[in-house]
């Protein structure tokens, strides 16, 4: 099996070139032309010696997800379909706003944690993604929106926000996230990615180690009662830890807040008096609130909030002092707003029979 170095870390390049008796400075060549000329074919790479070009194309490849389809909102918004392997596709939104462009990124197929308001949930998981499949989105992306620009940067700020869970996928994502961040690679600052997770604990405090950036945590419950049932992962690492974990987290982060995301449930989670037991729940954890209006998918059995109940809420803890913003619903004529990526997964895990037997 030849290499792919889409998915190789400026490390790892490296290391593959030494063996090869070359030097470091090929790495940075190699890492340009893949990762911000958008090239897979060594022999485009035209500043690299022929012999060499040779050399790579009998061992590496450079391999990229197959576009199986690109579709543009009405909003600007972009999705862009992969294929990954037979029946396991993902997709990829990039959302254009005044001063930054978004790109929102999966980092597995399907997820296993059946959050009960999420379509991905709904779907059941395959697997994770490897390290190129993850940059093979930026790689995209950057690639066919970046021939519009003339060059320019387009893709400003990255989030791990499509489908899976980041942190169940710890390995890949912490090598994908270095190239983000490498010069070399796709350039970004550590505070123009993201990292959101439902809170799975022990691997938090590893990424706070190995590659601290921007986080946003998946809170939606202002107690565990409620957030058991609604994000099932917190029966294992409770709100408490949680915040605790926060805590830590936010002592070597690039930014001093963590970003929680609520989104909102009609009836379920959406009352004057769950705002005020939000406000003691998040106590003492520097942090901003991101409200996300329910994007509904058939048979979720949540209804979206009024809009009156989500600014009475919104009221409640911007009273309290807190920055929040709601969610903008973006490009939901082509299926790209939140919870709302599909992809397609061969669900391994059962889920989807599991729940069309519970519904029968
Ligand atoms: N697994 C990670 C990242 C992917 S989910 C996490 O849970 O944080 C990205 C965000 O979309 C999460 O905050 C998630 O709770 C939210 N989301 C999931 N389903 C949604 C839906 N149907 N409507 C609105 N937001 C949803
Ligand atoms: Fe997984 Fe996040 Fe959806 Fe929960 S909200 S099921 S963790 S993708």
């Amino acid at each position: 099996m030849p290499v792919n170095l889409l998915g190789l870390n400026r490390e790892a390049l490296t290391q593959f070139l030494e063996e090869l008796g070359e030097k470091p400075f090929r790495a940075r060549q190699l890492m340009k032309w893949i990762h911000q000329f958008g090239e897979s074919d060594f022999n485009q790479m035209t500043d690299i010696a022929k012999s060499f070009r040779e050399k790579l194309a009998s061992i590496a490849t450079v391999q990229v997800p197959r576009l199986l389809s690109e579709q543009v909102s009405q909003d600007g918004t972009r999705k862009w379909l992969l294929e990954l392997s037979p029946g396991n596709a993902i997709e990829t939104v990039f959302i254009p706003e005044d001063e930054r462009g978004t790109l929102c990124i999966s980092s597995q197929v399907g997820c296993a944690l059946a959050c009960t308001f999420c379509s991905t949930g709904r779907q059941g998981f395959n697997r994770n993604l490897t390290i190129a499949e993850i940059i093979g989105q930026v790689w995209w992306a950057n690639r066919a929106l970046g021939h519009e620009a003339k060059g320019e940067r387009v893709i400003s700020n990255v989030v791990l926000m499509g489908m899976g869970e980041p942190l169940l996928n710890y390995d890949a994502v912490v090598n994908a996230l270095d190239i983000l961040l490498d010069d070399h690679g796709y350039g970004l600052s550590r505070r123009r990615v993201t990292v959101s997770t439902s809170g799975v604990l022990p691997a938090l405090d590893r990424l706070r180690e190995r590659a601290p950036v921007a986080l946003a945590v998946s809170l939606h419950a202002p107690t565990d009662a409620l957030r058991d049932r609604l994000v099932p992962i917190n029966q294992k690492y409770p709100l408490k830890e949680l915040m605790a974990a926060c805590n830590r987290y936010l002592e070597v982060a690039p930014r001093d807040f963590v970003t929680f995301e609520y989104v909102m449930l009609e009836g379920v989670n959406d009352s004057e008096a769950q705002a005020r037991q939000l406000i003691e729940c998040v106590n003492g954890v520097s942090c901003k609130f991101n409200l996300i209006p329910f994007n509904p998918f058939p048979d979720s059995g949540y209804r979206t909030s009024r809009p009156e109940s989500v600014r009475r809420f919104r009221d409640i803890l911007m009273q309290a002092g807190f920055v929040v913003t709601v969610r903008k619903t973006r490009g939901e004529d082509i299926d790209a707003a939140c919870g709302q990526l599909a992809g397609q997964v061969v669900d391994r895990s059962q889920r989807q029979a599991k729940m069309a037997e519970r519904h029968a």
